[in-house]
Parts: structure tokens; C-alpha cells; sequence
């Protein structure tokens, strides 16, 4: 290809400040180092934690940044070392990665890689601590390794999952994070029988991934438990036959739980982030069987307590990294999951706009409007 080995100039979304809206401007882009590809991002989209790191409140703010991280893309050049992948094909970037060589990534039972594992901190790459992005003459730093706010970026190889030329990138590129989190919590981690009862705690993105995870398992009762009465109607589409708002109720959660489903669900998936409504999950599943899963990331100071006396009643409580998925070997076969009809993408993508308009997803977010709002970067 005509750029490989050269800076690219392109357009990337800067967020110069902690919450002042991204601007829209020319970037050099470096070229690959040893172990690393550079992408042409063809659509991303945006993610709550995108928006965390842009507002910087309680995280260490590091700009100027390119966010982003929920992309899809071709692979314009390798560098060196580089032999599993080649210059057009189709890849979704990944925050966190797959060495293939550590203790993780050896084990079938992690996929927490060593090397690779997700480090919201880090603003460079791993192999040299510098850069690859300038803009205004001044080195600009990377977001979880991924940094898709960018026609162009650079990513190691092990962060990178090789997927079918078939599948539409506009579509998969939501598998790149928080709906393969969720679908994973459910599929690989919480496993619900056929014909079972799962509460899915928290009714975001994450939380209507687990939801069509345990519709896809065959779940015949599926209660949602959110605190926002509006997310009801949208999460019937994902399957949700019974809603519980805790804040309806006098007692906790829990308990009405308990007492709706005669002893307490098969499965619980929690996805809100809140410690309460962690311990919620985890009391609310059936005794000699019940498996609860946690997925949300909780506050610095967040305690989880529970009597002793729930875990001797045979009930087990699980917590699990982007769904227990190991990003290369396995969101291929995610992605022919979607290919084959199993598992439905489109009910996610609520919004879509031009890259040029990249600061009206993030107002989407924060309306709580949209599930996941696709950004075309070609337009
Ligand atoms: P979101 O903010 O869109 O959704 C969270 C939902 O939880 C909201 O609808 C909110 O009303 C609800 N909620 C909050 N507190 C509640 C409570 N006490 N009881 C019931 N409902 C409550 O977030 P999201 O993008 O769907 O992400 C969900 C969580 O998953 C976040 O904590 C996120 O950081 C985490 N996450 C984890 C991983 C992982 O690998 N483990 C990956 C991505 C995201
Ligand atoms: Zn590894």
C-alpha cells in the first residue's frame, strides 16, 4: 500500500479538556512499530466509558486524548513481526488484548492477559511509551490502546480480532465492547439452562446484552431490575417479561424477588455498577443452585457484604472481565454468531451519525436516548 511506512494525515476527534466537546482535525498518524497494525476506522461507536474518561471526573485526566474504543476496521499496514494479520483485513480493535504467550492467555480458564490487559491510565504504547498520534505539533495520547476517534490508528497486534470480510462492520463493530461484555457474562459465565429464571440487573447496554444472552439460552422468565421506569419498554425487545424497580417497594429488592419467583431465580447478571444492587443479585438467586455474576465496576470505595450463610446454601457468586471472551481467538466466532441469525446487533444501534457530528452522540449518552449511537467516520 502506498502509505505504509509513511505518517498518515487524517481527521481524529481531539478532546483536548476534560468535558469541552471533541474538535474535528488533521492528525499525523505514525506508523506501525514491531507487534503493532494501524487501522482505518470505518465506524465507531461511543460507550459510557469513553464518556467517563472525557468528563475525567474521579479518573486521572490525560489529554489531549483520542477516545474511543467500540470500533470496526480494515488494516491499512503491519509492522514488524506482525504475521497473523494483513493490510485489508477486516478487524475489530479491542481494549484489552490477547499476548498469546502469558500465563492468562495460556490458561483456557482467563483471558486477563499480562501484557495487554486494560490500563485506563496509559496514554502511549506499550513498546516504546511514546505516541503515535500529533496534532498542533504536540504528541497526543492514546485511549485504552484503541483510540478509534481517528480515520486512522495504531493498535498492537494483540489487541486486534480478526473477523469474516462478510460480516458488516457497521453492525459488529458494537461487539467490541460493551455487547460482548454483557452476552458473555450470561453465555460463557452465568450459563442458564433452558427454561430457567434470570434477573438482569441494570438495563444499559451491558445489561440488555446479558438480557439477549439469556433469551438466546432459552430463559422463559426474564425479570429487569432498573431503577429508571423507562427502561421497561426498551428491554421487552431483548426479552424481558417481568420489570422490578426497587424503588417501588419498601423492602429490599431482593426480597421481592424471592417472593415473586418462589425461592429466587436460576441466574442473575448484574450490570449497574452500584454495590447494592451487587449484593441484590447475589441474595436474590435460588438456594442449591443459584449462580450471580457481576459485571459492573464499582467506586473506589465499594464494599460487598453478605452473610456467610448464602454461600454455605449452595448459592455461587461469580465476576467476570468483557464477558470471559478472549478478544483474537474468540469475537470471531461472535461475530458469526450474528452472521447466522443467532444473536441480534441491529436492536442495539438506536443512533447513528456522521464523524462530523460526533458530539451529538455524546449528548445521545447523556440523555440516556440511546443504546449505542454508530459514528461513520467516511462520512
Ligand atoms: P449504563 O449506565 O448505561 O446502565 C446502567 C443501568 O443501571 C442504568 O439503566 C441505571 O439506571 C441502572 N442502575 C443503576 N443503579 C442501579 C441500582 N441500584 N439498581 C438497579 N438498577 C440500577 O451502563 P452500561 O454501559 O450498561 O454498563 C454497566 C456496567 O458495566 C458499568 O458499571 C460498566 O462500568 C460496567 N462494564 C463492565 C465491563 C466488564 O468487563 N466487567 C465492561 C464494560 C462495562
Ligand atoms: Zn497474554
Amino acid at each position: 500500500m502506498a502509505t505504509a511506512g509513511k505518517v498518515i494525515k487524517c481527521k481524529a476527534a481531539v478532546a483536548w479538556e476534560a468535558g469541552k466537546p471533541l474538535s474535528i482535525e488533521e492528525v499525523e498518524v505514525a506508523p506501525p512499530q514491531a507487534m503493532e497494525v494501524r487501522l482505518k476506522i470505518l465506524f465507531t461507536a461511543l460507550c459510557h466509558t469513553d464518556v467517563y474518561f472525557w468528563e475525567a471526573k474521579g479518573q486521572t485526566p490525560v489529554f489531549p486524548r483520542i477516545l474511543g474504543h467500540e470500533a470496526g476496521g480494515i488494516v491499512e499496514s503491519v509492522g514488524e513481526g506482525v504475521t497473523e494479520l494483513s493490510p485489508g483485513d477486516h478487524v475489530l480493535p479491542v481494549f484489552t488484548g490477547e499476548c498469546k504467550d502469558c500465563r492468562h492467555c495460556q490458561s483456557e480458564e482467563s483471558n486477563l492477559c499480562d501484557l495487554l490487559r486494560i490500563n485506563t491510565d496509559r496514554g502511549a504504547m506499550i513498546a516504546d511509551g511514546q505516541t503515535r498520534f500529533t496534532a498542533r505539533g504536540q504528541p497526543v495520547y492514546h485511549f485504552l490502546g484503541t483510540s478509534t476517534f481517528s480515520e486512522y490508528t495504531v493498535v498492537h497486534v494483540g489487541c486486534v480480532a480478526k473477523i469474516s470480510p462478510a460480516a458488516p462492520l457497521d453492525k459488529v463493530c458494537v461487539l467490541s465492547c460493551g455487547i460482548s461484555t454483557g452476552f458473555g457474562a450470561t453465555v460463557n459465565v452465568a450459563k442458564p439452562p433452558k427454561g430457567c429464571t434470570v434477573a438482569i440487573f441494570g438495563l444499559g447496554a451491558v445489561g440488555l446484552a446479558a438480557m439477549e444472552g439469556a433469551r438466546i439460552s432459552g430463559a422463559s422468565r426474564i425479570i429487569g431490575v432498573d431503577l429508571n421506569p423507562a427502561k421497561y419498554e426498551q428491554a421487552k425487545k431483548f426479552g424481558c417479561t417481568d420489570f422490578v424497580n426497587p424503588k417501588d417497594y419498601d423492602k429490599p429488592v431482593q426480597e421481592v424477588i424471592v417472593e415473586m419467583t418462589n425461592g429466587g431465580v436460576d441466574r442473575s447478571v448484574e450490570c449497574t455498577g452500584n454495590a447494592a444492587a451487587m449484593i441484590s443479585a447475589f441474595e436474590c438467586v435460588h438456594d442449591g443452585w443459584g449462580v450471580a455474576v457481576l459485571v459492573g465496576v464499582a467506586g473506589k470505595e465499594a464494599v460487598f457484604k453478605t452473610h456467610p450463610i448464602n454461600f454455605l446454601n449452595e448459592r455461587t457468586l461469580k465476576g467476570t472481565f468483557f464477558g470471559n471472551y478472549k478478544p483474537r481467538t474468540d469475537l470471531p466466532g461472535v461475530v458469526d454468531m450474528y452472521m447466522n441469525k443467532e444473536l441480534e446487533l441491529e436492536k442495539f444501534i438506536t443512533h447513528s451519525v456522521p464523524f462530523s457530528e460526533i458530539n451529538k452522540a455524546f449528548d445521545l449518552m447523556l440523555s440516556g436516548e440511546s443504546i449505542r449511537c454508530i459514528i461513520r467516520m467516511q462520512d
